[in-house]
Formats: C-alpha cells, sequence, structure tokens
C-alpha cells in the first residue's frame, strides 16, 4: 500500500485572491482510510487534484512512498490509482468500454464472469451481459454513472483509492452496500474519501476536517462526534 505525505502545501488558483489550500500538512499511512469532511469549497478536492498532477501546488512538497510527486510522472500516478472523481467524463462508448482500459486483455469468459461480480459489487446487477456489451455508458442515469465509475475504479490495479464524493447520487441504502464492498475490497490499500455525508464515516480509521483551505481537525469519527460543532 502506499503512504501519502502532504508537507506545507498551499496552493492558489490562477486570478483567485485567496488560496485553497494554506499550509496543509498531512500524513496517511499505508492501509490507512481516511475520510475528508469540510464545507464546499474548503479544499478537499483540490488536495486529490494536486495528488493526481492535475495542478501544481503553489509551495510544499507530496510524497508518495516517501518520493516527491514531482519525481513521478502523472501516468504512473494515474496507472497506479484508483480514481473516483466528481466528473467522471469517460462515458461515450459501451457500458463494457467504460469499465476496462485497452490493455485488459482477458478471455471472453473470464472477463463477462469478472464484470458481472463488479457490476454486482455496485449494485448494478440488472445489466445483463449484453447491456454491458451493447449499451453505451452516457445513457445511464447519474447514480448508474456513479456506480459505473466505481465499478471502473473496482477493476483497475493500484493499492491507492482517490475518490471524491463517489456515492453523492445514491440512496442511503445502495450507499451503504456499495461502500461496504469497496472497503471490503480495499481492506490492505490506502484510501482518501472526501465525503459531504457522515453516514458509514464510523469504519475509516481517521477523519480530516477542513475549513477554508485549512485542516481545522483530525480525529476518529467518536473524537469528532464528541466535540460540538464539527459535525452539524
Ligand atoms: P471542496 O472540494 O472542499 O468543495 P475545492 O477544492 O473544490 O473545495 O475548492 C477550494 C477553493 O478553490 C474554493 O474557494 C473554490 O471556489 C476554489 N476553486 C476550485 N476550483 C477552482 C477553479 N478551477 N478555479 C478557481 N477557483 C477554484
Ligand atoms: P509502472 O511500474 O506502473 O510502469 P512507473 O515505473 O512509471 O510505473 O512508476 C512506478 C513508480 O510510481 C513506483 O516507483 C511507485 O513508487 C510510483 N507510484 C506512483 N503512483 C503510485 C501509486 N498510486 N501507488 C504506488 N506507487 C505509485
Amino acid at each position: 500500500a502506499v503512504a501519502i505525505e502532504l508537507s506545507n502545501v498551499s496552493f492558489q488558483y490562477e486570478g483567485e485572491w485567496r488560496a485553497a489550500l494554506k499550509e496543509v500538512s498531512l500524513h496517511f499511512a499505508p492501509g490507512s482510510k481516511t475520510a475528508i469532511v469540510g464545507p464546499s469549497g474548503s479544499g478537499k478536492s483540490t488536495i486529490l487534484d494536486l495528488l493526481l498532477k492535475l495542478r501544481t501546488p503553489s509551495s510544499g512538497v507530496l510524497r508518495l512512498n516517501e518520493v516527491s510527486i514531482n519525481e513521478l510522472n502523472e501516468e504512473s500516478i494515474w496507472r497506479n490509482t484508483r480514481v473516483v472523481l466528481q466528473q467522471s467524463h469517460f462515458f461515450r462508448g459501451t457500458i463494457r468500454d467504460n469499465l476496462l482500459a485497452d490493455d485488459q486483455n482477458l478471455d471472453e469468459e473470464r472477463e463477462a464472469e469478472r464484470l458481472l461480480r463488479v457490476l454486482n459489487a455496485v449494485q448494478l446487477q440488472h445489466l445483463s451481459l449484453k447491456d454491458i456489451v451493447y449499451e453505451k455508458g452516457e445513457n445511464l442515469s447519474d447514480g448508474e454513472k456513479q456506480r459505473l465509475a466505481i465499478a471502473r475504479a473496482m477493476l483497475r490495479p493500484g493499492t491507492l483509492w482517490l475518490l471524491d464524493e463517489p456515492t453523492s447520487a445514491l440512496d442511503y441504502v445502495t450507499e451503504a452496500r456499495v461502500m461496504k464492498n469497496l472497503m471490503a475490497q480495499a481492506v490492505n490499500d490506502t484510501l482518501l474519501l472526501i465525503c459531504h455525508r457522515l453516514t458509514g464515516l464510523e469504519q475509516m480509521h481517521q477523519i480530516v476536517v477542513m475549513d477554508q483551505g485549512r485542516v481545522v481537525e483530525t480525529g476518529t469519527f467518536d473524537e469528532l462526534m464528541s466535540q460540538k460543532g464539527y459535525f452539524y
């Protein structure tokens, strides 16, 4: 699994007068599961953008397994990470095309078995093999697309999961089932989950609370629950 470190990381979007991240220092141990919570605009998504090298920090260093990400190429990070971002725009082809990368070749029978198993894990078991091969991803509903994005992450290699509100469009029961399966698969991996709801956070090792670009609190679910004001 991957160790992640942010050391005094600041980031300012071009043309903005306020920094989106202000001297953020965080450490995520290999195999740890962390939820990042906080109001909209507090800088949560920007952390993932920096880890994925979609943007470059204004100052500070981010490290994966002690290596500065300046020294890693974007492609190798993406190849080794299971990513679900808020806008996962990749639904032009068939459902199958959206699930499997070009290099993921399997024989037909094993592929079918694998796809059906993972679709079951994300509660898309109503899709048949015929749907998967012929139906366009873009014809799915928002909630189905979100589950498809999670299924895609489940099918990728990698021991790091970066998830930005992956279940925001799902109902409570579906969300709980999908997250249970995801957490079971990720049991040995490092996982960062950005979320705006508190359901399911009990199972995280650590919760990081952000506000206005700063980390304002870290602790376990129980620790934060016992402090008034953080969970509203
Ligand atoms: P969160 O994920 O907590 O909602 P973000 O990381 O998306 O927060 O945003 C942090 C801050 O950066 C906010 O003030 C937001 O308005 C600003 N911001 C986010 N994306 C952009 C962008 N593309 N251009 C300019 N400002 C941005
Ligand atoms: P690959 O081995 O997948 O072909 P590279 O050889 O280009 O990729 O780079 C692999 C390096 O990238 C490893 O040394 C590893 O430390 C680092 N790396 C980057 N992102 C991750 C990640 N998410 N998980 C593990 N290692 C990563």
